[in-house]
């Protein structure tokens, strides 16, 4: 199936600034050169601890920050050579829900303002009628009853709100949702109910999601593939079963070791890894992980690992991967 979404070596540099007339000194590798695709109607599980960049190249990807180098193609057209009219017309293919459903919803406007604003943006409606009866539909899509239409953000609970959310992304019939931590803020059981949530609106609509949480869990239960990121770059790709039973990466595994009832079958023991995620303005030489790897070897500290296919459709960066366990003693 040809890709909806195709990232090519995507690099998103934050320059840092000393002193308010002094040049960059440093730079902030927030995302170092990403690669991925997505099929329409797929969802691709984006993980990692904070700070590893997965917003960032969300955020990058609906174009909400610049990148500094790299290819985002949607539908086989470069977004990072739309500018003005043509990248506000393209803006209704791609959407984005955020971690703060409340943050991101204008306090001083009504329900029927905010998901309307999105009708009327892109000219989906041609009179007030049209649009609050597609609002009230809208709604009625996310599980709201029409007579909340007239209320403002406060009066709602968390998962409400996010519910107005997905409401206002699906107005204007997107193909892709970047959902960025999309229930890291709700309670468990309210979690799962977004995620159903989402899960049905994909299955009507055909929507594909990339979908970022620090949970391994939860993107399990909603990926097809999931992606795991650290420091900037994709350490691991597979599909959502194989990455959770066979992680090959030793930053994967730590991360499922601390998720043991992601599959109580391959329970493993909890993989505490030493130190804090080094800084993205001085990532380590070699393999990035190396200063926190259990296994890392001399060579790990000056090459930096190959991006290889271990099994099919397995893809991980690892100088160790697929090695007999005999050779990582
Ligand atoms: Fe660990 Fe070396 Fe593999 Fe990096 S390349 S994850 S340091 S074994």
């Amino acid at each position: 199936m040809s890709a909806l979404l195709e990232v090519r070596n995507l690099k998103v540099h934050f320059p840092l600034k000393h002193g308010m007339f002094s040049r960059v000194r440093e730079t902030v590798k927030a995302v170092d050169g990403v690669s991925l695709h997505l099929a329409p109607g797929e969802t691709l599980g984006l993980v990692g601890e904070s700070g590893c960049g997965k917003t960032t190249l969300g955020r990058a990807i609906v174009r909400l920050v610049e990148p500094t180098a790299g290819d985002i193609l949607l539908e086989g057209d470069d977004l990072l050579k739309m500018s003005g009219a043509t990248l506000r017309a393209r803006r209704r293919t791609f959407q984005m829900i955020f971690q703060d459903p409340y943050g991101s919803l204008n306090p001083r406007m009504t329900v029927e303002q905010i998901i309307g604003e999105a009708l009327d943006i892109h000219h989906l409606v041609d009179s007030a009628a049209a649009r609050r009866k597609r609002v009230f539909e809208l709604l009625a899509d996310v599980g709201l009853e029409s007579a909340y239409a007239q209320r403002y953000p406060h009066e709602f609970s968390g998962g409400q709100r996010q519910r107005i959310g997905i409401a206002r992304a699906l107005a204007v019939e997107p193909k892709l949702i970047v959902c960025d931590e999309p229930v890291s803020a709700l309670d468990v059981s309210v979690q799962a109910q977004i995620i159903n949530l989402l899960a049905d609106l994909q299955q009507e609509h055909g929507i594909a999601y990339l979908f970022i949480a620090h949970d391994l869990a939860v993107v399990e239960h909603i990926s097809r593939r999931v992606m795991v990121m650290y420091l900037g770059r994709v350490v691991e790709l597979a599909e959502a079963k194989e990455i959770i039973r066979t992680p090959l990466h030793p930053y994967t595994q730590a991360l499922i070791s601390a998720v043991p009832e992601v599959d109580p079958a391959t329970q493993r023991q909890r993989i505490v890894l030493p130190g804090d995620v080094p800084s993205p303005i001085h990532p380590p030489a070699g393999c990035p992980f190396h200063p926190r790897c259990p296994i890392a070897e001399a060579r790990c500290r000056t090459e930096v690992p190959p991006w290889r296919e271990i099994s099919k459709d397995h893809w991980t960066a690892c100088h160790l991967a697929g090695a007999p366990a005999a050779a990582r003693a």
